[in-house]
């Protein structure tokens, strides 16, 4: 018989506040060689405190340990395919990590004087020159910290380039496929938004959209390709309509990944636009980590993108902040250098050609999964699938964790909204065909399961330390705070 053993923390972590032990710390200090000085005397000591509670007390092998334990439970990019939709969880190439790291980036620091900092400065010139060109746009701002942020930029740019023509007008038009972020950036640059809905193809109703634009109409801000994986069809139509009534085109471009190098939405009619640096120019994503969401705009626009601009003479690289139309500020100093970095790396490392063959190979895979998938589980639209394809089923949800048990992150759940039991799947461009082809085969093998075993999908996953939770009770009575 075999002896049952408490299990050994590599099994099952605790939380660090559990394995506190009064006394342990992480650092030793040296002995003080200058006078000690009494905190309550200094500040006040009604501003310190005596103790902070539940502070936990551990060593330095401790943390080392709790946090590697704790990052194995962990799905990411580098162990398998990560399909989840709208996300581009793709992998990131080592070289961008590599030139990210160089000393002189890694140590820059922003108040560092502007004669010492000239490289940066071509860093950032030559980012905004490529995004331009990838997009047809006139001017870039790499300033935005997120693709959320570069959206409300985006439409407080719009606010500011129509007061300075003496109407901010009222409304921007958001239609039902556009990602969730867009209507949330719209009320908080304080405009209403107005929804137009799709058509059967999963695409923009021009005809309902043409009744719609009058005089109080700001913009629309579209998603392109939509969150149903669908090329906008009549955008260059969308954009004639709109500008007939002097209302401007925002297009979400978190999706370049299917664009880049074939289709520049400064060529259709767009006048201003995010991109997502942390998913198409592959910077490390999804937990919480630095992002960029630059704004590409129009010349008309130009002036009102946010302080300081760079700006070049003789003497070599500076910063403007004379720009009296400038809406402001967007964040402190540049925006998150790191990230920019490894996104020009990526894209010199791929080259006009290589970018183009990554945005062909996205659109591949995720029309090779169509195909694979299509008569095995329904496809939610019958439009041309771009880097990401939809279906539904009405148990998404458990499919989608039984697919851990699998060994893949689910894919996206219940999500675009206007998809009922949406499986919203996005391959990306660099997985291979063996790792789509496993994919396939576990969702296929997932179909059967819920024909034949229903119960096995339900109660999935059951290969993970945590079995299903109950997420009901996770969302109407989280534990915010740990109580010892
Ligand atoms: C991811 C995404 C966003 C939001 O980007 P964040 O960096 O998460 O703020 C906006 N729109 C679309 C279409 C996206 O896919």
């Amino acid at each position: 018989m075999i002896k049952k053993v408490r299990p050994h923390p590599t099994q099952n972590e605790a939380l660090l506040f559990e394995t506190s032990s009064p006394g342990k710390a992480g650092y030793q200090l040296p002995e003080l060689d200058v006078p000690a000085v009494d905190p309550a005397e200094a500040l006040g000591a009604e501003h310190v405190r005596e103790e902070i509670p539940d502070f936990p007390e551990v060593s330095e092998v401790d943390v080392i340990r709790h946090f590697t334990r704790l990052s194995t439970w962990n799905y990411a990019i580098d162990l398998g395919l990560y399909p989840l939709g709208s996300c581009t969880m793709k992998y990131n190439p080592r070289v961008n990590e590599a030139v990210a790291r160089t000393e002189g980036l890694m140590w820059i620091h922003p108040y560092q004087p502007d004669a010492l900092s000239q490289g940066a400065f071509a860093i950032l010139a030559d980012l905004e020159k490529a995004l331009a060109e990838i997009t047809g746009m006139d001017a870039v701002t790499l300033q935005p910290a997120a693709g959320a942020h570069g959206e409300l930029t985006g439409i407080l740019l719009v606010r500011a380039a129509l007061e300075a023509q003496g109407n901010a007008r009222k409304r921007v038009i958001v239609p039902d496929s556009a990602h969730g972020t867009n209507p949330a950036s719209v009320r908080m640059a304080g405009y209403e938004v107005v929804n137009v809905a799709s058509n059967d193809r999963g695409m923009l109703d021009v005809d309902a959209l043409a009744r719609m634009v009058d005089e109080d109409i700001a913009a629309i801000m579209i998603t392109n390709p939509n969150t149903l994986g669908v090329f906008e069809e009549h955008i260059a139509e969308v954009a004639r309509i709109l500008h007939s009534k002097g209302a401007l085109v925002y297009m979400d471009g978190a999706n370049m990944n299917a664009l880049a190098g074939i289709s520049r939405p400064g060529d259709y009619g767009v006048d201003l636009m995010h991109l997502n640096l942390h998913k198409t120019f592959s910077t490390p994503h999804g937990g919480g980590g630095p992002g960029s969401g630059p704004v590409a705009v129009k010349k008309p626009i130009e002036p009102f993108l946010p302080l300081p601009r760079l700006q070049h003479a003789p003497s070599g690289w500076s910063w403007n902040y004379d720009r009296p139309q400038s809406m402001g500020r967007v964040r402190a100093f540049y925006g998150n250098f790191g990230v920019l970095v490894r996104a020009l790396a990526y894209i010199m490392a791929h080259g006009g050609d290589g970018l183009k063959r990554a945005t062909l190979d996205a659109l591949l895979n995720a029309n090779y999964l169509r195909k694979l998938l299509e008569s095995h589980y329904e496809i939610a639209y019958h439009a041309p699938s771009m880097h990401e394809c939809v279906f539904r089923h009405a148990s998404t949800g458990a499919i989608a964790k039984r697919l851990i048990d699998y060994g893949f992150h689910p894919y996206t759940v219940s999500f675009p909204l206007i998809v009922h039991g949406a499986m919203m799947i996005e391959p990306t461009e660099t997985e291979s065909k063996q790792e789509l082809d496993l994919f396939a085969d576990a969702l296929i093998s997932i179909a059967q399961e819920v024909e034949e075993n229903p119960e096995v999908v339900l109660a999935a996953p059951h290969s993970t330390r945590t079995t299903k939770v109950d997420e009901v009770a996770a969302a109407r009575k989280p534990i915010l705070k740990w109580r010892g």
